[in-house]
C-alpha cells in the first residue's frame, strides 16, 4: 500500500430506503456512497475519498467524452449464510484493470490501495448487500480521462470512481439456456487491438451486432475472430466454453478476448473435477461438425454478472443448432452450483478465492 493512502469519508445525511430484494434487476439501483480519487501528472493518484453518491460535474471538453479513454471493472460482494460479506478474487480484477490501464495509457493504480478502496466502500455499504438467493452487490470501479483538451493524446488528469449496485439475476430467464447468434459480419476486436482490455470502447463496437441479434430473436452474440471470421472469440460480456467428448475447450487468450476471472475459475474447477480442459483455437466449423456428429454435449458462457449461462441454441450462418436437449447440461449445472457455492460461502473455499471486506 502507498504509505500515505488514507480515505476521507463523508457520510450521507439522507440514506436511501433499502430496495426490495425480490426486484433488484441489474445495475439500476445504486447505494448511498461512492469512492473517488483524482490523478494529476504532478501529484499522481491522490485525494482518495468516499462521498454521498452524486452526479459528476465535468468539463464538456473532458477527453473521455471525445476519445473514450476509459476503463472499467466488474466484481461482486456476496452475503454468506453466516451474514458476513465476502469478495471473490478481487485482486484478479485489480490486476486486470492495471493491464487495461497500460493498454489505454491510463496511469496504473496501486493494487493494495485499490483493494482497500473497494473493501472500505463495501464495508460502509454493507447493509446494501442483499441476502436473497442469487442476489449480490455488484461493484463497478472505473477510470475516466478528465483533462479538458480536444487534442488526441493520453490525458494528464483522471478520475477513479467506484459505485455499487445491489443486483438480482443478470438474465431475466435466470439459469434458462440463452439463444446465441454467431456474428459473421461485424467484428468486436482484433489481435493487437484492445479486445483484452476492459474498455467501454469495446462495448460500443458491439452494439450494432447486439441490436441485430435481438431483432432476430437472440439474446447474445458469439463473436468470431476479426480477421478470418472463422475462429470463436467470446460472447458479448462472457467467455465461452464447449463441452466436447473427452475434452472441454475454450478459446485461448490471444489478445482479442477478455481474460475473464470466471473463465479462469471454471478452468480450475473443471480440472479439479477431473476434466481435460484445453485453451486453444476453435473454429466455428469444428463446432458445427461436432454438433452434427453428436459430440457437442454442452455450451456455456462465463462472466461475473451471469456466472454460468447455459447456451440452448446457436445460430451459425443461418444453421440453428439445439445444444443437447436445449436444457441446462449436467456439467454446466455442477459448475454453477460449485462456483456460486464458493462465492456465497456455502461451500468450502478450497482454492482460497474469497476475501473479506475488513481492510
Ligand atoms: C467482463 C467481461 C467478461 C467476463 O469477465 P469476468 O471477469 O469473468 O467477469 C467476458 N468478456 C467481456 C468482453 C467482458 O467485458
Amino acid at each position: 500500500m502507498s504509505k500515505d493512502f488514507n480515505i476521507q469519508i463523508t457520510r450521507t445525511t439522507c440514506p436511501k430506503a433499502k430496495p426490495d430484494e425480490a426486484n433488484l434487476g441489474f445495475g439500476r439501483i445504486f447505494t448511498d456512497h461512492m469512492f473517488l480519487m483524482d490523478y494529476t501528472t504532478e501529484n499522481g493518484w491522490h485525494n482518495a475519498r468516499i462521498e454521498p453518491y452524486h452526479a459528476l460535474a465535468m468539463d464538456p471538453a473532458s477527453m473521455v467524452f471525445h476519445y473514450a479513454q476509459e476503463c472499467f471493472e466488474g466484481l461482486k460482494a456476496y452475503r454468506r449464510p453466516d451474514g458476513k460479506v465476502q469478495l471473490f478474487r478481487p485482486m484478479k480484477n485489480i490486476e486486470r484493470m492495471n493491464r487495461t490501464n497500460r493498454r489505454l495509457c491510463i496511469p496504473e493504480l496501486d493494487a493494495d490501495d485499490a483493494l482497500k478502496a473497494i473493501q472500505t466502500l463495501v464495508k460502509l455499504e454493507e447493509d446494501f448487500v442483499p441476502s436473497l438467493d442469487g442476489t449480490s452487490l455488484y461493484i463497478r470501479p472505473f477510470i475516466i480521462a478528465t483533462e479538458p483538451h480536444l487534442g488526441v493524446k493520453p490525458a494528464d488528469s483522471y478520475l477513479f470512481c467506484i459505485i455499487l449496485s445491489p443486483v438480482g439475476a443478470y438474465y431475466k430467464e435466470g439459469l434458462n439456456p440463452v439463444k446465441i447468434f454467431v456474428e459473421d459480419e461485424y467484428v468486436r476486436a482484433v489481435k493487437g487491438g484492445i479486445g483484452y482490455a476492459k474498455a467501454g470502447a469495446n462495448y460500443v463496437a458491439s452494439l450494432a451486432a447486439q441490436v441485430k441479434a435481438h431483432e432476430l430473436g437472440y439474446s447474445q452474440v458469439l463473436w468470431l475472430d476479426g480477421v478470418e471470421h472463422k475462429y470463436v472469440d467470446e460472447v458479448g460480456a462472457m467467455n465461452i466454453f464447449f463441452v466436447l467428448e473427452g475434452e472441454v475447450v475454450t478459446p485461448e487468450l490471444v489478445g482479442s478476448i477478455l481474460p475473464g476471472v470466471t473463465r479462469d475459475s471454471c478452468i480450475n474447477l473443471l480440472r479439479s473435477f477431473g476434466y481435460t480442459v484445453n485453451e486453444r483455437r476453435i473454429s466455428i466449423d469444428e463446432i458445427i461438425a461436432a454438433h452434427e456428429n453428436g459430440k457437442l454435449l454442452e455450451v456455456f458462457g462465463t462472466g461475473t454478472a451471469a456466472v454460468i449461462s447455459p447456451v440452448g441454441e446457436l445460430n451459425a450462418h443461418g444453421k440453428k443448432m439445439t445444444i443437447g436437449t436445449g436444457e441446462i447440461g449436467t456439467l454446466s449445472q455442477k459448475l454453477y452450483d460449485t462456483l456460486t457455492g464458493i462465492q456465497w460461502g456455502k461451500l468450502e473455499d478450497t482454492f482460497n478465492w474469497t476475501v473479506g471486506i475488513d481492510a
